[in-house]
């Protein structure tokens, strides 16, 4: 079965030996893994990780909450970067690498870590100069968001952008139809073996808007830590489960979607 995991941050600490990490996905059918940064050093470690991996390719992102300098990676293990990101520094950074990269993201909008409105205010100003960057890259964004998915989706939907990838995406159903309707992709965590919401989003979703991911380290299929690629495996299980497909015709049709979005 061929799988892909849209989104995973193999140079968490967590994973002590990244090379068994990613040959042991190759065994189990991982096609392709992207590798994914949210912040200046993070980026920098992803662009090294794809390098030296072919199956790997980078996604170069800021993060909303690191964006401000307020890192809250509480677990620790994600090289942290001090103070506010320069996002025009950044930009440049993006753009030199542009033909080694899948994808700008993770980006997007937090309000779980950051309740003040102001900030929340600021938030949105950077988001908005991120869109109007990808929007002149022309590249897919791989969306964050989280509590704040209203705002995103009207943001995302009043920009020019054609190839948006809402990772983990937890907002309510009138927001997950407007997301479909407007074309975006919905990259699917494993976590969907333990979450009703995933499960509903599955249902909604067309199958050619859908991607599969582990946000390794994270969102597990069984709550256990670290998340590794090829559990992307359960995620292909589960939506032939609920949409009634062969689990062979899900991972070719996932398939098929990761080239038509990252090329
Ligand atoms: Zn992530």
């Amino acid at each position: 079965m061929i799988l892909v995991d849209d989104h995973c941050h193999l140079m968490h600490t967590a994973y002590k030996d990244v090379d068994k990490v990613i040959s042991n996905a190759q065994k189990a059918g991982v096609k392709a893994i992207i590798c994914s940064g949210i912040n200046p050093p993070t980026n920098r470690e992803a662009l090294e990780i794809a390098k030296k991996h072919p199956i790997v390719r980078a996604s170069l992102g800021i993060y909303p909450v690191d964006a401000l300098g307020l890192e809250q990676d509480v677990e620790g293990g994600l090289t942290v970067h001090k103070g506010a990101i320069d996002l025009d520094k950044e930009f440049e950074f993006i753009k030199q690498n542009k033909e080694k990269i899948a994808a700008v993201g993770e980006v997007g909008l937090d309000y779980h870590w950051v309740k003040d409105r102001e900030l929340q205010k600021k938030e949105r100003e950077n988001f908005a100069r991120i869109i109007e960057f990808v929007e002149k890259l022309k590249k897919p964004m791989i969306v964050h968001t989280r509590k704040a998915e209203q705002d995103c989706i009207d943001m995302l939907t009043s920009s020019k952008l054609k190839n948006v990838v809402l990772h983990c995406f937890e907002g309510r159903k009138s927001l997950i139809k407007k997301a479909a309707d407007a074309g975006f992709i919905f990259s699917v965590p494993t976590s969907i073996a333990r979450s009703q919401h995933f499960q509903v989003l599955v249902e909604m979703a067309n199958i050619n808007q859908i991607t599969t991911e582990t946000d390794g380290p994270y969102l597990s299929p069984d709550g256990s830590f670290p998340n590794m690629p090829e559990n992307v495996k359960i995620v292909i299980e589960k939506i032939a489960q609920i949409k009634k497909f062969e689990p062979e015709e899900v991972a070719n049709n996932v398939w098929l979607n990761f080239q038509r979005i990252y090329g």
